[in-house]
């Protein structure tokens, strides 16, 4: 049986030549880490509930006209998605102050802010994700400013969709970080939402007791952060089938 290549390692997902060219395998580790990987762990489930939770989001975002980089999950762990050419910018919407804006602007975590905000990170382990300004992207050549225009206005629809769908089952989003790519076509070229939506890069809060849903749980050391995973699926309707059963998953990948 031939390997497949892998064409990218990160720190929570693996990255596999596709079936057909121009796509790939995106495979949902257990992985977890934080502060730019100085934390590491394993959170048991988490990569199937990830593959879950995000194939949701991104087909709902489809229904609604916004692009994206999903073709099809796979199986347990793994979603076909087309090849794009990542642009190297995170870009993150907040509603509500938390994380690092509130540790750099001495806000209390979970005062509203005054309406959403956009922020721009340029991609870089080694510079530990620095904040960049629009200058920034535009000088360094990272994005055109037609593309970052596109990518404020789609991270803007996000952020709207979502926060009614979270609110309709009980979650406050918080803020969350997104990543785009370019994706050819002959000449033609468009931008499309990448990577992955999940309480890994989302926050999410119980809109009624303000506990924490997501990867907070692991950074700060809480507890239970698979079964905070696994209530954001519940409350989306989408835990597996069999239950926390079916949470480990095939534990030999080809
Ligand atoms: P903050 O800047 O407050 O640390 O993060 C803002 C939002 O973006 C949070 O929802 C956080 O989970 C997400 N986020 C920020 N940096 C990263 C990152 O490097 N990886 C992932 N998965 N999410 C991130």
């Amino acid at each position: 049986m031939s390997r497949r290549r892998q064409v990218y390692e990160g720190k929570a997902k693996v990255l596999f030549e596709g079936p057909e060219p121009g796509t790939l395998v995106q495979y949902f580790k257990d992985d977890a880490s934080a502060f730019n990987n100085q934390k590491k762990g394993v959170i048991t489930g988490k990569g199937v509930l990830n593959n879950r939770i995000s194939e949701f989001i991104m087909l709902r975002l489809g229904e609604i006209g916004l692009p994206t980089h999903f073709v099809r999950r796979l199986n347990m762990r793994e979603q076909l998605i087309k090849e794009v050419e990542i642009i190297p910018i995170e870009v993150m919407v907040r509603n509500v102050a938390a994380g690092s804006i509130a540790k750099r602007l001495g806000l209390p975590e979970g005062q509203a802010l005054p309406r959403s905000i956009i922020e721009y990170y340029y991609k870089s382990d080694e510079l530990n994700d620095p904040m960049v300004s629009e200058e920034h992207i535009t000088a360094f050549g990272w994005a055109t400013p037609n593309e970052l225009d596109e990518m404020m206005s789609m991270a803007l629809r996000v952020n709207d969709y979502l926060s009614g769908l979270f609110i309709g089952v009980g979650i406050r989003l918080v803020d969350f970080k997104l990543e785009f790519g370019r994706l050819w076509n002959n000449d033609d070229m468009r931008i499309v939402l990448a990577d992955e939506i999940s309480p890994d890069n989302c926050r999410l809060w119980d809109s009624q007791t303000n506990e924490k849903m997501d990867k907070d749980r692991f950074r700060r050391d809480l507890g239970g952060t698979a079964e905070a995973y696994q209530e954001v699926a519940r409350r989306l309707g989408i835990l597996p089938e069999g239950g926390p059963r079916d949470m480990k998953g095939p534990a030999v990948m080809q």
